[in-house]
């Protein structure tokens, strides 16, 4: 029988396997511990009694992936890394220093199918998507390769998150649990281009988690132009069910807004979204588009981002421009693509 990969292993599940060997159930703690810490191999797991990581041995591979390139952005830190699974799949993930800690993009899959004109991500397709393991194990190898601990997580990288709804959780409980990873909910972050269903079900699921919803439009004529999402579910279906989700959790929704020229920066697109936000928790993101070869889509000029700032922020809508870490090396939103 094949080798499976122990990180998708929760703690539940390692107890049976350890069980299923014979062994107390509280070696599956030691052993989700040092897998945790992103132990390579079974041989380093030193309390680990030698039969039982002969077993392990046998029957399971850690599935840490291996760095094909990194590259370090020169203005300001941020690392991309290109990561190589066991069977050949390749994603990137990005490390960012922020004044509040460090942080790593990850992706959720092997290319993408959710088709946004403006994003390199997706120009292949989906491949597959990847396994709660393989998102976990994207942190403790970019805690490996650059030597500092990560303290917050975004699932923003290559692929739509909620459409691998089931290995997303799994991820999540994974990297929550207090006795492996331990990561906060509040210190992870999911992104989403607005599969409806799943944004209530995510806000039941995972209140804690900080929830990103891709908006990049003021209406659906223009959100069509871009997201192919927006055919199938409409926007204001889309923004009610962001309204509902912030009842329901009494937690605010970051909107991202792609600044694309002459698409959706015009003094009158700012005013109807302002129309859509005011009076509600939510926060907007302002990113100036990143050049992707190929889209012939360009950022907004530098005025028209912050007009349009001013008009969301008159209408008391929270504006952030976001900065643009990592852009010389392709390492920005939307710029992460297979190789
Ligand atoms: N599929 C998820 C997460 C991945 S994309 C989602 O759509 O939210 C992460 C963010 O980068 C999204 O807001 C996405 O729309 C945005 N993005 C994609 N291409 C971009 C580009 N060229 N410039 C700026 N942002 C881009």
């Amino acid at each position: 029988m094949d080798k499976r990969n122990i990180l998708d292993c929760d703690l539940e599940s390692l107890i049976e396997v350890v069980c299923s060997y014979g062994e107390k159930k509280f070696r599956a703690g030691q052993i989700f511990g040092w897998l945790a810490r992103g132990t390579e191999s079974f041989d380093k797991m030193g309390n680990v009694p030698k039969a039982l990581r002969e077993k392990l041995e046998e029957n399971w591979y850690i599935g840490l992936p291996e760095v094909v390139v990194a590259q370090k952005s020169a203005e300001d830190g941020t690392q991309k890394v290109l990561f190589q699974f066991r069977d050949g799949a390749r994603v990137e993930s990005v490390f960012m220093k922020y004044h509040y800690g460090n942080s790593i993009c990850i992706s959720s899959q092997v290319g993408c199918r959710m088709g946004c004109a403006f994003c390199a991500s997706t120009k292949k397709g989906l491949d597959r998507s990847l396994t709660g393991g393989e998102m976990l194990s994207q942190v403790l190898a970019m805690e490996k390769f650059t030597g500092e601990k990560i303290g917050h997580v975004v699932v923003m990288g290559i692929g739509e998150p909620f459409d691998n709804y089931e290995n997303l959780s799994a991820f999540i409980r994974l990297i929550n649990n207090p006795k492996g990873f331990g990561l906060g909910m509040r210190n992870i972050t999911v992104s989403t281009c607005g599969l409806v269903p799943y944004i209530t079900r995510f806000g039941k699921d995972f209140s804690q988690v900080n929830l990103a919803v891709s908006l990049h439009a003021p209406n659906g004529e223009i959100r069509q132009r871009t997201m192919p999402v927006a055919r199938r579910y409409g926007y204001e279906e889309l923004m009610d069910a962001c309204r509902r989700y912030t009842e329901d959790t009494g937690r605010r929704i970051t909107f991202e807004y792609a600044m694309i020229r002459g698409v959706n920066d015009r003094m009158e697109n700012g005013l109807e979204l302002a129309g859509h936000l005011e009076g509600w928790l939510t926060h907007v993101n302002l990113i100036p588009l990143n050049p992707v070869e190929g889209t012939g889509m360009n950022a907004s000029y530098r005025d028209s981002i912050l007009r349009f700032k001013e008009i969301l922020e008159k209408k008391g809508v929270t504006v952030t421009i976001r900065r643009t870490l990592g852009s010389d090396i392709d390492g920005a939103c939307g710029q992460l693509r297979l190789r």
